[in-house]
């Protein structure tokens, strides 16, 4: 996975306490917030971590931030601990949605209200609410990206795409892949769109842990057995930044073709610096503030014996129901626009960038 930014998760410490990164507690009056992070691997977490530590504290809580190096048994005992040491409201980014049943039935046995954050937790009724971007939407963009670069409506075609999507476990990879497809789907069935690898269903071109090396051996694979003599490759569907590094990484390696299409999401700077040099077409930005803010809001309303703000109370059935949600707007992203969306915003700096 990519590099992260201040502090990466150390991978080779095997005992809990090394593998449990740094954490943060404060104290302040409204109550303690559990706050459980799935890596700092990953630039985008902590942007989400440090965001709703921040405003958390601002409204007045006491923040107990967690980042769990993505393994599942440190993510089930810091949330446990989390429990047991008086936190009144749990704010989860799940490592494996279907993990954390058993631990959340220990919540809910003392009434503390779980907000899923950006990843749904499966199959548990303690989840009260879920708060994330809308990643069905995340993945249309994507797809209507390719759609359009393509001119798939007027252009004669073929063309060759590839497919690569995101972490099994994470319930979001189905909607952010099952987006795409629902707009290039019909495409593929009239020929005018062609998978040469033959990889379509989900399984299939899943990345385990959305991990930059596993997406990167798999395209490896991919151009040896069907663009090394010089075949075409037009597009890649990835389904976020960390993939779409790893397939620019193997595309850089390995092809000698004309650039194709890349499709991303986080906008992660790597990935934004691969925008700014024409290696990554696009991206989707997630501004991590606004989730935050949103979740504050909710984390807010229910400490203070409320209802959180929900804007969707059909789609994320998690096995026991539907879980009230609030989805924030995906963003498009490339290198036009990127200056105004990250940098003006304040999101980076000019030098992150460079
Ligand atoms: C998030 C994406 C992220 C991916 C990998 C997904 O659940 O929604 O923003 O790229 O996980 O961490």
């Amino acid at each position: 996975q990519q590099a992260a930014t201040p502090a990466t998760d150390n991978k080779t410490e095997t005992s809990a306490e090394a593998k449990t990164d740094a954490s943060t507690t404060t104290t302040t009056e409204g109550g303690k917030i559990g706050v459980a992070m799935p890596t700092k691997d990953l630039q985008r977490w902590n942007q989400d971590g440090t965001n709703m530590e921040a405003q958390l504290k601002e409204a007045g809580y006491e923040v107990d931030l967690q980042y769990a190096s993505n393994d599942i048994p440190t993510q089930v005992s810091q949330i446990e601990n989390m429990i047991n040491s008086g936190c009144q409201m749990l704010v989860i980014a799940s490592i494996d949605g279907d993990s954390l049943g058993t631990v959340l039935e220990q919540a809910k046995e003392k009434d503390i209200p779980v907000i899923a954050y950006d990843r749904l937790i499966m199959n548990s009724d303690a989840v009260t609410y879920y708060a994330t971007f809308d990643n069905y939407m995340v993945g249309t963009k994507q797809g209507e990206y390719i759609r359009d670069q393509l001119d798939l409506d007027n252009a004669a075609g073929p063309f060759n795409i590839e497919l690569v999507t995101g972490d099994p476990g994470d319930n979001n990879a189905r909607f952010f892949f099952g987006g795409a497809m629902d707009v290039l789907q019909p495409y593929i069935d009239a020929g005018k769109l062609v998978v040469k690898s033959g990889q379509t269903d989900f399984e299939t071109v899943a990345t385990a842990n959305w991990s930059t090396e596993t997406a990167q051996s798999r395209m490896d694979a991919i151009i040896s057995a069907n663009y090394a003599d010089g075949t075409k490759l037009d597009a890649v569907l990835c389904s976020n930044d960390s993939t779409a590094l790893g397939v620019t990484n193997s595309l850089e390696a390995n092809y000698t073709g004309e650039w194709p299409i890349i499709t991303g999401q986080d906008c992660d700077k790597p990935n934004v610096k691969n925008m700014i040099s024409g290696k990554q077409s696009m991206s989707i930005f997630k501004d991590t503030r606004t989730l935050a803010s949103k979740v504050v809001e909710m984390v807010d309303a229910v400490m203070k014996g409320g209802e959180a703000p929900v804007n969707d109370t059909t789609t994320y059935d998690n096995g026991t129901g539907v879980i009230p949600s609030y989805l924030c707007e995906p963003v498009f992203a490339d290198a036009s626009n990127y200056k105004e969306l990250l940098i003006d915003s304040g999101y980076y700096t000019e030098a992150d960038l460079q």
